[in-house]
């Protein structure tokens, strides 16, 4: 039996000795936590169970979706599904109805209710021609860039969300290759590949839990708190080392072995994001229509949000109505995307944000979670490392080269995409 070494047990390391195991490697995980699921895992405080960041899923992710199958989760339940919403709670921005493309789409655009009959028609005209082009655009190309000729308030209420939601990157900035491919797979896979999958349970429970009983059963050998501190090395012909872990760790590991290699992983800058966790005062009812037994406070369990300089976030998680545990009862869980600000800065902006926008007085600031380095800059032109390291070392994450940002999506099909080529040689 060939012996695979994996160091890192994030989304793209689990997926990766799932998919080595099934193929009758003997794979052996070393985590440097005491837990699995890296950027993409529940967190406690105070007797809370929150999550590192709370994450969005969609349809179209379809390998993170077939794998948690795999494991014998049921994805039906674990996630609220529900078609793309980017409305504030004025009701402004763009929703997709229930329909299959280009119908969602045009459908979506006639009723944005910001927007003039010259915005919605110039709006239609790009995104037709960016279909007719097959989604494909020049090269280092920024998405501001792409978009020339659509109006600011387009920008602003329908694009900039949009960019910052899948790439994490603010538009100027943002390479505008992957943006339409994200566009692409979103629109055009299927029936609901576009829909929002809000996970009702934390990061954990969502994917890691069951990885780990999934690897132990099937004999993999999981270990946690193994921070490696120099890379492993394959001990005899045909074993293989994988690096799941992020590109700046990968980079250090590597930095005498290959580097080259080592050099591409440690340029990718990165951007932040910052969750504000509040709380609602137990005593108050929420204000909107109960989703699930009276724990809702949103009107729905996510809601975008007007977003500037003084009100950084540009999402609202609903914790309570989507989990429908009286735990979570009244927590939401704000986001801010490309967040640059320092914790002390950001949480009061984002709790008088809430305050006002949602017109919810008297929050309580649970905890705020700044993740520094949460994705890869996803900026015009830049070039990831690639999978192959060096003889018998190989790379995966959602750093590594591929079509997608930094996602889950991305991660996992890093790791799948990676054992398949190891195991080929
Ligand atoms: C706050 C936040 C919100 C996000 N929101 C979304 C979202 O809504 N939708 C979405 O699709 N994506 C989102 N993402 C991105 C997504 O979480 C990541 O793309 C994905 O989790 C990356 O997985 P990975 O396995 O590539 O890397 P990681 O999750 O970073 O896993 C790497 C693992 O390697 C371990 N490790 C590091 N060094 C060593 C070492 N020397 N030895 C052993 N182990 C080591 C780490 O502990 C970690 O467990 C978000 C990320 C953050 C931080």
């Amino acid at each position: 039996m060939k012996h695979l070494t994996i160091v890192g047990g994030g989304w793209a390391g689990l997926a990766a000795a799932v998919r080595a195991t099934d193929l009758g490697w003997q794979v052996r995980l070393l985590e440097a936590a005491p837990a699995l699921g890296g950027r993409a895992r529940r967190i406690h405080h105070q007797g809370l169970v929150l999550d590192n960041g709370p994450h969005l899923l969609i349809g179209a992710y379809t390998h993170t979706l077939a794998l948690m199958q795999k494991l014998g989760l049921d994805t039906e339940r674990l996630f609220w599904r529900m078609p793309l919403n980017l409305r504030n709670p004025q009701g402004i921005g763009l929703e997709l109805p229930d329909l299959p493309a280009p119908w969602n789409l045009l459908w979506g655009v006639a009723g944005a209710n910001a927007l003039d009959w010259r915005d919605k028609l110039a709006l239609l005209g790009v995104a037709t021609r960016w279909q007719r082009a097959g989604f494909v655009c020049t090269p280092g190309m920024s998405v501001v860039e792409l978009c020339a000729g659509l109006r600011p308030r387009v920008l602003s209420h329908l694009i900039e969300p949009l960019c910052v939601s899948a790439l994490n990157t603010p538009m100027d900035q943002a390479c505008a290759t992957v943006f339409l491919r994200v566009l692409r797979d979103a629109l055009y896979s299927g029936p609901g590949s576009a829909d929002f999958l809000l996970p009702r349970s934390d990061m954990s429970a969502l994917l890691p839990d069951a990885a780990l009983t999934w690897l132990r059963a099937h004999g993999a050998h999981v270990e946690l708190g193994q921070h490696q501190k120099i890379c492993p090395t394959a001990q005899h012909a045909g074993d293989a080392v994988l690096l799941a872990c992020p590109a700046w760790e990968a980079a250090r590991l590597t930095q005498t072995v290959n580097p080259d290699w080592s050099a591409q992983a440690a340029q990718l800058s990165h951007q932040g994001i910052a969750t504000v966790y509040l709380r609602r005062p137990l005593s108050s009812e929420g204000h909107g229509p109960a989703h699930e037994q009276g724990h809702a406070v949103l009107p729905r369990p996510m809601l975008a949000l007007d977003s500037g300089p003084k009100a950084p976030a540009q999402f609202v998680f609903d914790r309570g109505a989507l989990s429908g545990d009286p735990a979570q009862r009244g927590i939401l869980a704000a986001v801010v995307s490309a967040c640059q600000g320092e914790r002390e800065h950001v949480t009061p902006l984002v709790r008088a944000q809430i305050e006002n926008q949602l017109g919810l007085p008297d929050l309580q600031v649970i905890t705020t979670v700044v993740e520094r380095r949460a994705t890869f800059s996803c900026t015009p032109g830049l070039v990831r490392p690639g999978a192959r390291i060096g003889p018998g070392l190989w790379a995966c994450g959602d750093h590594v080269q591929g079509p997608y940002p930094a996602t889950l999506e991305g991660a996992v099909r890093s790791g799948l995409e990676v054992v398949d080529q190891l195991t080929q040689g």
